[in-house]
């Protein structure tokens, strides 16, 4: 039997424990699978492209257990109320291929990806952050903005969104956490200046530049969410050449990250040597660092390790038939009813 996890279960996991919780404990289980990074299969996404978006399958495995995501990006859905972004996955047992849990992956996307960005941020922003700018509030920005409170102590969030109505859906989201003082900005200038961190998560199919060289501080560190495929970017790139840039997997962040403005040997460190300790996140207060964010299958392994455990501790979820089970496996066609076969051969005679 497979463990099945909807969409409804998985919102009723985060809110039982808590969706601050569930942050903090679903990075645990991402940065206890990057400190074992050599034992991974690891490869670029892949990536069938349509003019309006994406369709990807990200698989790894760590020799015990394997898992895939299938995931979309289409940033003009929205204009028909569809999700940017949504995803189901699944975790199998390597030894047998048997599947041992599928699950709705849109909402646990958003927690995945909000944990990884402030882990990340705990060795590259500066110590002592209090603040953060938002560029984009739509389905993702909460979570991110729960992440940096929970995980960093932030509790200034500046928000900026060209969709002035996404900005007071997030405003109005936030107030459930009174410790975060949400401002909103003008514009992303206004919002960028003087903020400790600056999170873009935009959705737009184009080269974009949300930040650009004149609004970066020394000390800045900006996690660049958005520009996740080919095509796709949010920073200027002269903001990339004057940073530490971190990423997940350096051959998909090449393809799909803001690095693919760069040049294919501009310097970048891989999160895991950071995790590891081979390598200082943030090397003084001045250095401006990027955390170059695509989401890397490891992070949705993880994610699909933590769900599992969490669903069993919580008694959530359903057991359903996702393989046959026939009492003789050579025997797969006895599962088929011989009735509804005579019958139509019957009509078919009549
Ligand atoms: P969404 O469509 O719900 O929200 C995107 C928001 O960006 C919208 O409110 C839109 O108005 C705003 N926006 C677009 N252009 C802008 C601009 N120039 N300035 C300010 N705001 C702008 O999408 P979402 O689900 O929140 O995802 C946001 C982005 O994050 C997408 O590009 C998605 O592909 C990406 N993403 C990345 C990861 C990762 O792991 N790196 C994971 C999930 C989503």
């Amino acid at each position: 039997m497979t463990l099945f996890i909807d969409v409804d279960d998985a919102a009723r996991l985060f809110t039982q424990v808590g969706i601050r919780r569930a942050i903090r404990e679903m990075a645990g289980y991402i940065e206890a699978d990057y400190a074992r990074w050599a034992q991974f299969d690891k490869s670029p996404r892949t990536a069938n492209h349509s003019a309006d978006g994406v369709i990807e399958l990200m698989p790894t495995d760590d020799g015990q257990q394997y898992s895939f995501k299938y995931v979309n990006g289409h940033p003009n859905n929205g204009q028909q109320n569809l999700l940017t972004v949504m995803a189901f996955g699944l975790l199998a047992d390597v030894q047998s291929g048997y599947p041992t849990l599928l699950s709705e992956l849109t909402l646990t996307t958003a927690v995945r990806t909000a944990a990884t960005s402030a882990l990340v941020a705990k060795s590259l922003a500066r110590p002592g952050a209090t603040s953060m700018a938002l560029i984009g509030n739509g389905a993702q920005s909460e979570f991110q903005a729960v992440a940096f409170h929970e995980m960093l102590g932030i509790n200034e969030i500046r928000i900026f969104d060209i969709d002035r109505d996404a900005s007071l859906k997030l405003k109005h989201n936030l107030a459930a956490f009174p410790d975060i003082d949400v401002i909103l900005a003008r514009s992303v200038k206004d919002a960028v200046k003087g903020a400790d961190i600056v999170t873009t998560v935009t959705a737009d199919k184009a080269y974009a530049t949300i930040l650009t060289p004149d609004m970066i501080e020394p000390g800045m560190h900006i996690n660049a969410v958005g520009g996740d495929c080919p095509g796709k970017t949010e920073l200027h790139a002269d903001i990339l050449r004057n940073a530490r840039v971190i990423v997940e997997f350096e051959p998909q962040t090449r393809i799909e990250g803001d690095i693919q403005q760069l040049e294919a040997d501009s310097p970048v460190i891989e999160f895991f040597r950071v995790v590891q300790g081979e390598v200082a996140g943030r090397e003084n207060d001045t250095q401006v660092t990027v955390f170059d964010s695509v989401g890397f299958a490891l992070e949705d392994f993880s994610s699909l390790r933590y769900l599992k455990d969490l669903a069993q501790a919580q008694q959530i979820g359903q057991r359903i038939h996702l393989v046959p089970t026939p009492a003789n496996i050579k025997n797969l066609f006895q599962l088929l009813d011989p009735q509804p076969a005579k019958a139509s051969r019957l009509r078919t005679v009549s």
